[in-house]
């Protein structure tokens, strides 16, 4: 096998932990181009992927079919005469490309209706007994060849750009931000506020953090939606302190720099916590209505701070319940105290 595409998913959490099935592609084939198609969101965890050798970026809209831009992408892809492509979205539109690109394997879950489109496909888990997101996608590689590997062992990997790593170092020096004892705390996730802890919650961490230590700094990371829980927290700690809001102002890969060079990171269950895993930095994972079995961090500098309670997981957006103590009995105290056990 020479040269595989993958088409990306479209969330950046699950893009990491498509990197262990990157990985045993290219154990398997050593030596064979692999490129990912991916949206211009996700782009930068492929470029920090090892075993990529082309990213190719396309503006796609969420819930759009963009049926031109998407037969402009195949004719392209069709030049470069891909052997097997890894569908790793289940919609059907993303099963379009592949196969108007004329890739002979076309590999995936039969997702939605995408029979003939998908031509290799294992039958979609059911949502009661789904396994792990780094299973799910490993088991497809399979599918191109009649080879098992152990699953558990395997973990995502990622690389931090040296240039982006200079971006940041640049913007830490411009802010007068020391590098070595840095604090990355994310209080975004996309999918709704049951699964974002409190803001007061984090100010209250990120007080603690700065007077610990005067060399602590501590700095708020996330999207430019996630601006909005950076103010909340900055409004609740003290304006002189070492606290930081950039939520909003890096890149991602900017971002997977940050986070790769600081000293721990504490967050919800969110792309930027399998970012996390994936650098093998020192993390708290602070999960509220979803499993942690079935989206963990995979990393052994992972801790996971998670309640179990009668009602976890509901895997709502917003607690069905009205109460929200899957994240409300979380409090300051148990997120520090377990980051100071990385300290033992
Ligand atoms: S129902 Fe339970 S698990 Fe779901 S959001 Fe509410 S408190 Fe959390």
């Amino acid at each position: 096998m020479q040269s595989i595409l993958i088409i990306a998913p479209n969330w950046i959490g699950d893009a990491v932990m498509t990197q262990p099935l990157l990985a045993s592609l290219k154990k398997k084939y050593p030596d064979s181009h692999i490129d990912v198609l991916a949206s211009t969101w996700v782009a930068p965890i492929y470029r920090a992927c090892s075993e990529v050798n082309q990213v190719i970026e396309a503006k796609f809209e969420h819930q759009q079919l963009q049926w031109n831009l998407r037969k402009q992408i195949a004719a392209e892809l069709k030049a470069k005469k891909y052997q097997a492509c890894f569908v790793l979205p289940n919609s059907f539109k993303s099963a379009i490309i592949p196969w108007l690109a004329n890739i002979p394997f076309r590999i995936g879950y039969r997702g939605e209706m995408r029979f003939g489109l998908i031509n290799l496909a294992l039958d979609n888990p059911s949502k009661m007994n789904r396994p792990p997101m780094v299973e799910h996608y490993l088991a497809l590689s399979q599918l191109l060849k009649e080879e098992t590997s152990p699953f558990n062992a395997v973990t995502p990997q990622l690389n931090v750009s040296l240039s982006a790593k200079q971006v940041v170092l640049n913007k830490l020096q411009t802010s007068n931000i020391k590098s070595d004892s840095i604090y990355v705390l994310c209080p975004g996730a996309e999918y709704g506020p049951s699964k974002r802890w409190p803001t007061e919650y984090f100010a209250t961490l990120a007080s603690r953090l700065v007077s610990e230590n005067p060399n602590n700094q501590v700095i708020l990371l996330g999207s430019k939606g996630d601006d909005i829980f950076g103010q909340q927290i900055l409004a609740q700690v003290d304006q002189n302190s070492c606290i930081h809001n950039w939520c909003g102002s890096t890149t991602l890969d900017e971002a997977i720099a940050l986070i790769g060079m600081s000293k721990a990171v504490i967050s919800n269950d969110s792309g930027l916590m399998h970012i996390a895993a994936a650098l093998k930095v020192p993390q708290v994972a602070i999960f509220g209505s979803s499993d942690p079995a079935h989206t963990p961090p995979l990393s052994n500098q992972a801790k996971v701070i998670w309640l179990d309670l009668p009602c976890s997981p509901c895997h709502k957006r917003e607690c069905p319940l009205g109460h929200l103590r899957c994240l409300n009995d979380i409090l300051p105290e148990q997120v520090f105290a377990t980051l100071n056990t990385f300290n033992e």
